[in-house]
């Protein structure tokens, strides 16, 4: 049984209050709140087991290289990756494109050469890729939407040629929240002999994922966004091609033998991971993993559902509603503008009800220029909200629109 009484009780933060009024928490693509039990794993590990890991001999060193060690293979597990030399820490989704694009471009890709991202993608898997084109001389190919904000899989397939080095797509938009079809994507990369880095920023928390069933040759995501803390975030890549990368940074844990001469790298995953890790959030990123497990992945996709579909039919029946993406294979979030109403001033409006919505370009501009817009207003559902909170947002834009 879904127990949303539990399940919120679970999150301290949202029997708050703003201005007065309860908390409507609809920002969730931005980030979710945090159960106690992620809070106290941070607090209680560093009261308690706090020192730096792998390198000490002494107890409190190995017992956080445990917990670090242990975090890590239940991140293995959550994605269903093959072994934990996959699974890199990072400190989210933005530092793992990054890393991919930087030392896939160094070592794979010669000016000419070929990326496909596509028109609903995150500034972070847009310039992260832009950044290697300035240096490299690399050409953006972008795979084109319909106006539900379906990816065209015919039009991605023309964007195939002899240059093309890697495709980078999400697998959830944050704005639109079209569920892409990365099996299909990642299928007629593989004919094309073409890896596929998935960004997995806004799935994480709401499908089930398999890296080995979709066949995914990076898939990165970020700890906040699934119920753990900031800073902390995951790159996963199939052995074969992490091997085939260099170093993205130097420093300790990354290196076996150091000398003036010469350095000779660790053995993955620590290859990736210079410096000292954050240990604390790698043990609560697996804990908040344990909480959304327990609740099961299948029973929080279906539940966020129904909150979904509820959301979609009650905000149609506003007057001069526009809802930008109606994919047939939709997740939990809901761009839209209201008649004339400004997105900026729908949401400092509703934040004055206590409804926290997200505005503007949702760090997807390029999307907006395909839409003809600046901006939209966001609501985000995660696995705590609720239909009543839904009634409580449309009641708030239905006010809202009468001022205007
Ligand atoms: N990709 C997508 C699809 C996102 O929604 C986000 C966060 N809004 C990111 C990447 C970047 O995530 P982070 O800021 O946690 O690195």
């Amino acid at each position: 049984m879904y127990d949303i009484t539990k399940i919120r009780e679970d999150f301290p933060i949202l029997s708050r209050t703003v201005y007065g009024k309860p908390l409507v928490y609809l920002d969730n693509g931005a980030t979710t709140q945090k159960p106690r039990c992620v809070v106290e794993s941070i607090t209680d590990e560093y009261y308690s087991v706090n020192a730096n890991v792998h390198r000490g001999v002494h107890f409190l060193s190995q017992q956080a290289t445990n917990l670090h060690e242990a975090s890590r293979e239940t991140v293995r597990k959550f994605i269903n990756a093959r072994s934990i030399s996959e699974i890199v820490f990072t400190r989210g989704t933005t530092e793992s494109i990054n890393l991919v694009a930087s030392t896939f471009a160094d070592s794979q890709m010669k000016e000419g050469d070929e990326v496909i991202v596509s028109v609903m993608e995150h500034h972070s898997n847009i310039v992260s890729w832009q950044l290697q084109a300035a240096r490299k001389g690399i050409v953006l190919k972008v795979i084109p939407m319909n106006e539900r904000g379906e990816l065209s899989l015919a039009e991605y397939e023309k964007l195939f040629t002899p240059r093309t080095r890697i495709v980078s797509v999400a697998h959830v938009s944050n704005v639109l929240g079209t569920i892409n079809p990365v099996s299909e994507l990642v299928r007629i990369a593989h004919a094309h002999n073409v890896p596929v880095l998935i960004d997995g920023a806004q799935s994480i928390p709401h499908i089930p994922v398999d890296v080995q069933a979709l066949d995914a040759d990076f898939y990165v995501f970020s700890g906040h966004k699934v119920y753990g803390p900031t800073g902390i975030g995951v790159l996963y890549g199939k052995e074969a091609w992490l091997d085939k990368l260099p170093p993205y940074q130097g420093g300790g844990e990354m290196i076996k033998n150091v000398s003036f001469e010469k350095t000779t790298f660790n053995e993955l995953p620590f290859k990736f991971e210079a410096g000292t890790p954050d240990y604390i959030g790698s043990t609560a990123l697996a804990k908040a993993l344990d909480y959304v497990s327990a609740i099961g992945m299948e029973q929080i996709e279906a539940y966020e559902h129904g909150l979904t579909q509820y959301a979609m039919q009650r905000l149609k029946e506003v007057r001069g509603m526009r809802i930008f993406g109606e994919a047939a294979q939709k997740s939990s979030v809901i761009s839209f503008l209201v008649g004339n109403i400004h997105h900026f001033d729908m949401g400092t409006l509703l934040d004055r009800l206590g409804i926290a919505v997200r505005t503007g370009h949702h760090c997807a501009e390029p999307l907006m220029h395909r839409l003809g817009i600046e901006g939209t207003v966001r609501a985000s559902f995660a696995l705590y909200n609720t239909k009543e909170e839904i009634d409580v947002l449309v009641a708030g834009i239905e006010r809202v629109a009468k001022m205007f």
